[in-house]
């Protein structure tokens, strides 16, 4: 271990961007200038990440841990079948689910899953899937729950059946239906508790999934997601996990992931083969399982929440303006503050605000429309040190430089 670690980084000092290696374990690394310098080279503009680990801004920073891992699965080949049948088994015994998989990133196990629900293994509609006539192709969702990533339950051939209530439920159930579906935390006006809704799929034998993609950290959400009883449950791998960007997993009952696994890569007729998952990011996002584990989740909160709170504290010297530090409900435990300035004083909307700090030098990504009810929001979890300042006295100058003139 320690011999493979010193070659990692004697292999990669002279060539990666090693921003992590500044600061083990957290993310407030140290910006450390790279040579070659490969997006400055590309004319890439680099950004201050002030919004958290989003797929279109490259998802997490990979644990060092899981570097090295993936460093070494590309050096030692294995056979595919052996690295999955060993990786699964470790994963499951480390979250306590039945079986395991490595997907490509959630929305591949949720294509998977959907797929193994509607073939259980038979190898004549494994081989027509997204023709999925003569077969169970439904899924029940609550109409509440329809979001954007439920393409990837229609992807494999299936319809999805919309209900409201246990009564809707009770008369979509048939012969038709192969699988319900749930998206973990979501419970605004859901119509039905999610304990009754998973006991239904008992009562009718049909499997459940759960999307739980973002409720990591913290990770014991990934054991108390499958302890709630749904037959399958997955997350994505390079969120709040910090495993490689395109990886996900797929957790849940042995023959379901069995079937989920017969639709994947390497297995070359199979409807999932394009979404192909790396030996390297099989190692690694069990890996990713492993630090996330052992990692103390409650000091990197504080260490965000003490980040975010300085932050406030700063923008709340300018007068009119009001913060709130808040941590998002069901998703992953990311403090963040909200940021509301009196627009009499400041003539400025949230849209043109986040434009303007994309525009700027440096460039600032900050949560604002999407995910944040139409308010600015700032999150520490992808700042590196000395971002803070920043990102405030951004906003600060492109506050003041829309001032209205008009007193507090
Ligand atoms: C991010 C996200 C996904 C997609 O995950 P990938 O790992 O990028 O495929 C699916 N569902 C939810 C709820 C998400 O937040």
């Amino acid at each position: 271990m320690q011999t493979n670690r010193r070659r990692f980084l004697a292999g990669v000092s002279a060539i990666a961007p090693f921003s992590y290696l500044a600061s083990r374990g957290t993310n407030a690394a140290e910006i450390i200038p790279a040579s070659p310098d490969y997006f400055s080279d590309l004319g890439v503009k680099p950004f201050i990440n002030a919004i958290g680990p989003y797929s279109s801004l490259g998802g997490n920073e990979m644990w060092p841990e899981v570097i090295e891992a993936m460093d070494y699965a590309i050096r030692n080949k294995a056979r595919m079948t052996d690295l999955h049948d060993a990786v699964g088994r470790r994963i499951a015994a480390l979250t306590g689910a039945p079986a395991a998989m490595v997907s490509s990133g959630a929305t591949g196990a949720i294509i998977l899953a959907t797929a193994a629900c509607m073939t259980m293994g038979d190898q004549e509609k494994m081989e027509r899937i997204p023709d999925t006539s003569g077969m169970p192709n439904e899924v029940i969702i609550l109409k509440t729950q329809r979001y954007m990533y439920d393409r990837s339950i229609r992807a494999p051939g299936a319809v999805l059946v919309e209900v409201e209530s246990e009564a809707d439920i009770r008369a979509a159930v048939s012969e038709k239906t192969a699988m319900m579906f749930y998206l973990l935390n979501r419970p605004e006006n859901l119509g039905i508790e999610v304990e009754n809704y998973i006991s239904l799929a008992r009562e009718f034998e049909v499997p459940i999934l759960c999307d739980a993609a973002t409720t990591v950290p913290p990770v014991s959400n990934i054991a108390a997601t499958i302890a709630a009883g749904f037959d399958l449950v997955c997350f994505s791998g390079g969120k709040g996990l910090r495993g490689p960007y395109s990886a996900g997993l797929l957790l849940g009952r042995e023959d379901l992931v069995r079937f989920a696994r017969m639709n994947g890569s390497p297995n070359h007729r199979a409807y999932g083969r394009s979404m192909k998952v790396a030996p390297e990011e099989y190692l690694g996002m069990m890996v990713a399982i492993e630090t996330s584990l052992a990692f103390d989740e409650d000091a990197e909160y504080e260490r965000q929440l003490s980040i975010v709170n300085s932050m406030g504290r700063n923008l709340g010297l300018l007068p009119g303006i009001t913060i709130e530090t808040a941590v998002p409900v069901g998703e992953a435990r990311e403090p963040y503050i909200e940021i509301r300035w009196d627009t009499r004083i400041y003539d400025i909307t949230v849209a043109d605000m986040k434009q303007a700090l994309r525009d700027g030098d440096p460039s600032i990504e900050v949560r604002a429309l999407f995910l944040s009810n139409n308010q600015l929001h700032l999150t520490a979890v992808a700042l590196k040190k000395g971002e803070a300042e920043i990102v405030t006295r951004r906003i600060a100058e492109i506050l003041q430089s829309h001032g209205t003139g008009m007193d507090a």
